[in-house]
């Protein structure tokens, strides 16, 4: 299929183990790159005119795509990332595009001198999947900042949501497969620079002593339960360590797996 009067760019059969941290994934019919809002709203056009299913990725950072692949479109969203700041009163509102990455904009924050995300610091997703799976780390959550939310919807029309209308709770959101969050909205507070990097610093230092960070994975695989960590149960059942082809259950974070070159993604 021709995808007429897109400036972004379109890859086919492309395979998807490139473009998500865990390195699995089979050939997507199309990977669809908007480069702006506009482009993305054309892109929708397009594709639904088509009759072509279509979803969205930023980073690919929590999925794992099926070694068979997906004769759809994907649509990533990586080159939508704008960041404006505006004051309003004592705090600044700073707008960020859904492909922002969260971990670049975090590091604009503080060049602004702006608090109130730096404990989702190394995140490696952006801003658009951080709401989609509020994200969180170190007791804080995207959404605890959070104000506004603007999304396409399946029918292609732009929707504002205050964030108490989308539907948080732990990792979820009311953002469905259908929709794409074109920009988010928080509320950032004036702290010290160096107070701000200082926390930044203990995230970093504690997620390098804690995470495997040397291998692919997807990060934390299992919710946690009745607030026990999900890491603590899979300790217990003795599967640190276990492997399975190249998947490991990590022997330093037991609900990270880990690939440690050649797993797949086949449906059991
Ligand atoms: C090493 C490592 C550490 C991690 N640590 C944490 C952590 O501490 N806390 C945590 O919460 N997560 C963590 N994660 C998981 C992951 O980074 C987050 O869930 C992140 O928010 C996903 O963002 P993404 O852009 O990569 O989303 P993707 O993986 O690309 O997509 C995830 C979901 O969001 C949807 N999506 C993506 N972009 C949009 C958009 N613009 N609009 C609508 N839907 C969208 C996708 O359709 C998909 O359903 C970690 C992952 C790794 C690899």
């Amino acid at each position: 299929m021709e995808w007429k009067g897109i400036r972004g760019t379109v890859l086919k059969d492309v395979l998807m183990q490139r473009y998500t941290s865990m390195k699995v994934g089979g050939p997507v019919s199309y990977l669809v790159y908007p480069r702006d809002e506009e482009d993305l709203l054309r892109v929708l056009g397009v594709a639904k005119e088509a009759g072509i299913k279509y979803r969205f990725v930023g980073n690919g950072t929590n999925i794992i795509v099926h070694d068979k692949g997906l004769k759809e479109a994907v649509i990533r969203t990586t080159r939508m990332k704008r960041v404006s700041y505006s004051k309003v009163d004592d705090d600044a509102l700073a707008e960020a595009s859904g492909g922002t990455p969260l971990k670049g904009f975090i590091v604009d924050n503080v060049r602004h001198g702006l608090s109130g995300l730096e404990k989702l610091y190394w995140i490696p997703g952006t801003v658009g999947g951080g709401i989609k799976m509020n994200a969180g780390s170190f007791g804080s959550w995207i959404s605890d900042t959070l104000e506004s939310v603007r999304l396409v919807d399946k029918e292609g029309e732009i929707i504002n949501f205050q964030k108490d209308k989308m539907g948080f709770g732990y990792r979820t959101s009311r953002v469905e497969s259908s929709e794409c969050v074109l920009t988010a909205r928080f509320r950032l507070r004036n702290r010290n620079k160096d107070d701000i990097q200082k926390d930044m610093e203990y995230v970093f230092d504690e997620r390098k002593k804690r995470h495997p960070m040397d291998f692919p994975s997807a990060g934390s695989v299992f919710k946690g339960v009745d607030g026990e960590p999900a890491w603590k149960f899979i300790e217990k059942a003795g599967l640190k360590g276990l492997s399975i082809g190249g998947a490991m259950v990590s022997d330093k974070h037991a609900n990270f797996i880990i690939n440690t070159g050649r797993a797949r993604a086949l449906r059991m």
